[in-house]
């Protein structure tokens, strides 16, 4: 079973789980496993933008990095273009990392402090021997930056010289460099200003419309994915509990985490402020995620299965997947 997205994937993501050991004592013997990620499958269609949604230590970050292999999942298939990337060596996953490429959410941790911005953009020409010579690739840098709205005179200048929004350009512009087909993109508006944040997500869609990159667009914020997003995927405790079309899960949102993220949201037109139910507690934690559904301590509709019966995701109309008792439908397979 798969929370699907429609046509042909361009991945597709079976069953992942990732499994982190707890050691304790002076052996470091294992006394347990953090399940950061415990049964996620979904698939992105090219050109397609899945966001994946959920509170800090839902596993959405792991879940990206597992899928770029920058962590090695415990077990599930992670298949790209038709290419299962879990099984490929080290050197095939690297040359296929021109095609997967990431963006991060601190654009000034993940970007190289020493090295001039020019240099930054230029490394992956660099490593994938790209252009002819370091003429070519220099203005392939200085068209890369214009592209993302920089001005190519800034490349000799160091990270720390531009602002937040302008570093997560050059982290944009680093990604784009080798044209991938699917960019990972973890939170990366989530350190920016309101403001900047929509000059970036702009950015990001119209790279979109030119290039037709797919996105996974990791956000722990409902509001940041209403205009980018054309599905929403949200994880709760290492697990994906609702899928549905951007539109669908704003004006429909079947589970009730979905709705208590959603009315999290401050909504400044007061005529259509919703009733707020407000999330009760922190999550869990993935060490000891509670029995049945695991949502069901915090669930202000919690029902008698619920601590017992752990929902299966269904689809309960067309490309709306819910895992949740109170929305049982016909479990429909691929
Ligand atoms: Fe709430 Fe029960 Fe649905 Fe879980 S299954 S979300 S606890 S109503």
């Amino acid at each position: 079973m798969s929370a699907t997205g429609a046509g042909r994937p361009l991945l597709e993501v079976t069953d992942l789980k990732k499994y982190f050991p707890i050691r304790r004592g002076v052996f470091s013997r294992i006394s347990g496993w953090v399940r950061a990620v415990d049964g996620v499958s979904l698939r992105i269609a090219p050109g397609e933008t899945l966001a994946l949604v959920g509170e800090s230590g839902s596993g959405k970050t792991t879940t990206g990095r597992c899928i770029l292999r920058l962590l090695e999942p415990t077990s599930g298939r992670v298949v790209f273009d038709g290419t299962d990337l879990l099984s490929l060596p080290a050197r095939a996953m690297r040359r296929m990392r021109r095609q997967i490429q990431v963006v991060f959410q601190d654009p000034y941790g993940s970007l190289n402090p020493r090295m001039r911005v020019g240099t930054i953009v230029r490394e992956p020409f660099d490593i994938h021997r790209i252009g002819a010579n370091r003429r070519e690739r220099d203005e392939m840098v200085a068209a890369l930056l214009r592209r993302v709205g920089l001005d190519p005179g800034m490349r000799d200048r160091y990270p720390h010289e531009f602002s937040g929004g302008q570093r997560q350009r050059i982290g944009v512009a680093r990604a784009l460099a080798l044209r991938p087909r699917l960019i990972v993109a973890d939170e990366p508006v989530s350190s920016l200003d309101v403001s900047v944040q929509a000059q970036v997500i702009n950015l990001f869609i119209d790279l979109q419309e030119e290039f037709r990159i797919a996105y996974l667009f990791i956000a722990h914020d409902l509001a940041v994915v209403e205009r980018i997003a054309d599905r929403v995927a949200v994880m709760y405790l290492g697990q994906i509990v609702e899928v549905a079309a951007r539109g669908e899960i704003f004006r429909n949102p079947l589970h009730p985490y979905t709705r208590a993220l959603l009315q999290a949201i401050p909504i400044p037109d007061p005529a259509r402020a919703r009733e707020r139910q407000v999330l009760r507690g922190d999550p869990p934690s993935p060490a000891q995620p509670p029995p049945g559904c695991r949502f069901h301590t915090r669930c202000p509709s919690a029902v008698e299965a619920c601590p017992r019966i752990e929902p299966p995701l269904l689809e309960v109309t067309p490309g709306h997947w819910v895992a949740c008792h109170l929305h049982p439908g016909p479990e429909v397979g691929r």
